[in-house]
């Protein structure tokens, strides 16, 4: 796969899964758009990753935000061509106990903020009648899971969005499709309990965690010209734990 003279912006991706992924575009020739909350980290990433990389400040929850990302990367690189609507969080607690506020700032980063960029960089990839969008979402938005029903709400919605914003964008060369990443090391699953990770291992046939690379692997094929003929799926990445 080569990405020269493609431009990539991806959400969340100052490090973990985001910064992989970002990483692998940098190293097929991609012009890369390293975006997350705090401009002097992303501007730090942006020099770390190296090649025609820059970074931009945005939080995915604000439209604004989006709008001047899309503005700066189109200043910047001319045109975009692939989007990765990486940036999620999680705020774990049972139902019976989840407070509102965590239900609503889940929703918000992880599908509402997968709206607000898909709807402006739809924009711009229907006048270029070309473009990739890849949502990452999560073996807990097709299975669920206890303790995350508000994770598992906002990774099964972006799964309809997926097939929705596939339907609406097919006709202008617009392919969407997502991933479902397992059990990955990050920041996001060190901060679980050992006895959780431990239990969720368990159910991983190839028992081992995934690395972000595994992810960024089957998001790069998902945004590449061998893809052109996928849209509307998602594609999981979890050593088998989703046939647990
Ligand atoms: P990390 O927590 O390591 O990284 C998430 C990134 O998103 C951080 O850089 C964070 O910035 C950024 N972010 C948070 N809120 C916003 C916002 N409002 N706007 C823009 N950026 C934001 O997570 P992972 O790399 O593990 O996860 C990446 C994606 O993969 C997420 O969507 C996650 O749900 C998904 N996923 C992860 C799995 C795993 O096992 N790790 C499994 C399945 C899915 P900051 O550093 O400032 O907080």
């Amino acid at each position: 796969m080569d990405f020269a003279n493609k431009t990539v912006v991806i959400t969340g991706s100052a490090r973990g899964i985001g910064r992989a992924i970002a990483e692998q575009f940098a190293g097929l020739n991609a012009s890369v758009v390293v975006s997350d909350l705090d401009e002097e980290t992303v501007e730090r990433a942006a020099g770390e990753i190296g090649g025609t990389t820059v970074g931009f400040k945005a939080d995915v929850t604000k439209a604004a935000d989006i709008d001047k990302l899309f503005e700066k990367t189109v200043e910047r690189f001319g045109r975009v061509d692939i989007v990765v609507n990486n940036a999620g969080i999680a705020r774990d607690s049972v139902m019976v106990r989840m407070a509102e506020k965590d239900w609503d700032a889940v929703l918000d980063i992880n599908l509402k903020g997968a709206f607000l960029v898909t709807k402006a960089a739809a924009r711009i990839m229907m006048k270029q009648r070309y473009g990739r969008i890849v949502n990452i979402s999560s073996v807990i938005g097709l299975k669920g899971n206890a303790g995350q029903a508000n994770y598992a709400a906002s990774k099964a919605g972006l799964i309809g969005l997926t097939m929705s914003s596939a339907k609406e964008l097919a006709s202008r060369g617009i392919t969407v499709n997502a991933v479902a990443p397992g059990f990955i090391s990050t920041q996001m699953t060190d901060a679980l309990p050992e006895a959780t990770r431990r239990q969720l291992l368990e159910r991983v046939f190839l028992k081992r965690p995934g690395s972000p690379q595994d992810v960024a692997a089957a998001v790069l094929f998902l945004a590449s010209d061998e893809a052109s003929y996928i849209t509307g799926q998602v594609l999981a990445v979890d050593g088998g734990l989703s046939m647990s």
